[in-house]
């Protein structure tokens, strides 16, 4: 086993870093012409100022002002693209009745009883609060509505406050509320009207699948300029249409902003050319897919006592091919959907790894925890480590970039030049001790 580099003493928290030397960085976030060394990128300078990055070169002679961090791993901030705040840490209370997905829903709305402010709100921020000790800057969540009208959640959401942490909003309403177009253009209107970092959302699936629904929703989000983050073809059924439908559909009227489609399982279920096809269309109009391998794991071909056939896992190495940027997140954590979770991106990471097939994880797939133009949609064309941008990095002093994402619990994080959080060895030994 690889034993933990000891990194130079870790600075004071708070203080502002003059930068970090010595850092091993993932391939993908440096230049293409980056010296290479034996296969591997050779460590890295870099360089803050005001919270921002200054500079980036391949590491030199000593710098004493720097964070000697003597080769450990790091990568650019983590971003969380997919959770649900509103259900989070309510198992104990609301578990389903059966496996699978609709079950789940069904345990999900017998815990809206509790909802209340102060719940949604102590809930939400214990989620929040893990994902900034892990890393993350920049989440966003979805969150039910029931109606037209905004839903407390979502109110409630809008004024949480974590320190470090970009949220974004997603109102996810079952497709069924668009069917009436006044009912869309309210839901989309209200979300337009709850200020930047609101998106809007909807569940589809064969269960509730009404394409004129479908034309509302996409028509409400281009007249209110919002744009989408689908829960769209979130099953193994090769009839469900949700991803065709919306390929065809922006084939014929291209959309002004931008799209996540998130699961889309389906896809796997479908013929090699259909799902060519409907990649190909994707890929024009700059679709990203976020697939979530935990949840689709645990709630896909879930039949109690029958070891799972299939994986449910969209089509991301294709995806990737035909030029769609992916990303993957955690969606549920402890609640109906998902008793397990953690707020922590290599957790599902590291569950991919496995179900994918994944192979040079922390050089070229580390990507898929840390692309935020990729969930944004906003285009950028360089680096996140590039000059000015936020200095925000993730230390992993434990690991390697073989075993990489593996024992890699300890980390250090700087949020705009500055140390935020520390979960060293040393720590996580006294702990088990
Ligand atoms: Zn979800």
């Amino acid at each position: 086993m690889t034993m933990p580099n000891q990194t130079a003493p870790i600075p004071k928290f708070a203080k502002r870093l003059n930068g970090l030397s010595n850092v091993r960085l993932p391939l993908w976030a440096l230049p293409a012409d980056w010296p290479q060394q034996a296969g591997e990128p050779v460590n890295a300078d870099i360089f803050f100022n005001q919270g921002l990055i200054a500079s980036l070169k391949p590491r030199s002679s000593q710098h004493s002002d720097l964070w000697d961090l003597q080769g450990a791993l790091a990568l650019p901030a983590l971003i969380e693209p997919h959770a649900h705040l509103d259900k989070t840490f309510t198992l104990t209370r609301s578990r389903p009745a059966a496996p699978g997905l609709l079950a789940a829903i069904e345990a999900m709305h017998q815990d809206r009883q509790y909802w209340t402010a102060e719940d949604l709100r102590q809930r939400a921020a214990k989620g929040l609060t893990w994902a900034a000790a892990n890393g993350v800057t920049h989440l966003r969540t979805h969150i039910d509505w029931f109606a037209a009208t905004p839903p407390l959640a979502w109110l409630e959401m809008n004024n949480l406050q974590q320190p470090g942490i970009t949220l974004e909003r997603v109102a996810l309403a079952p497709l069924g509320l668009f069917a009436d177009a006044d009912n869309a253009n309210a839901i989309a209107q209200a979300v337009a009207q709850s200020g930047e970092h609101s998106l809007l959302g909807g569940f589809i699936h064969s269960s509730n699948w009404d394409p004129a629904a479908m034309s509302n929703l996409l028509h409400s989000a281009t007249r209110w300029q919002l744009n989408l983050d689908l829960h769209i073809d979130e099953e193994l059924s090769p009839l469900a249409n949700g991803l065709m439908w919306l390929a065809d559909y922006l084939s014929q009227h291209p959309f002004p902003g931008h799209i996540c489609c998130s699961h889309g399982c389906a896809l796997a279920s479908g013929s090699e050319q259909q799902s060519r096809q409907v990649l190909e269309v994707l890929a024009k109009h700059r679709v990203t897919l976020i697939s979530l391998p935990m949840t689709n794991l645990l709630l896909q071909d879930a039949v109690v006592g029958r070891t799972p056939r299939q994986r449910g896992i969209t089509l991301i190495k294709e995806a990737r091919t035909a030029g769609i940027p992916v990303l993957i997140g955690c969606d549920n954590v402890q609640d109906a959907f998902c008793p397990a979770g953690s707020y922590d991106p290599l957790d599902t990471l590291t569950c991919m790894l496995f179900t994918a097939q994944l192979d040079s994880v922390f050089d070229q797939h580390s990507r898929l925890i840390c692309d935020l133009s990729a969930l944004t949609g906003k285009l950028a064309a360089v680096s996140p480590l590039a000059t000015g941008s936020p200095a925000s990095l993730v230390i992993f002093p434990g690991s390697d970039s073989v075993t990489w994402p593996l024992n890699s619990a300890a980390r250090l994080v700087i949020n705009r030049g500055r140390l935020t959080h520390q979960r060293t060895w040393k720590q996580e030994l006294s702990h088990e001790s």
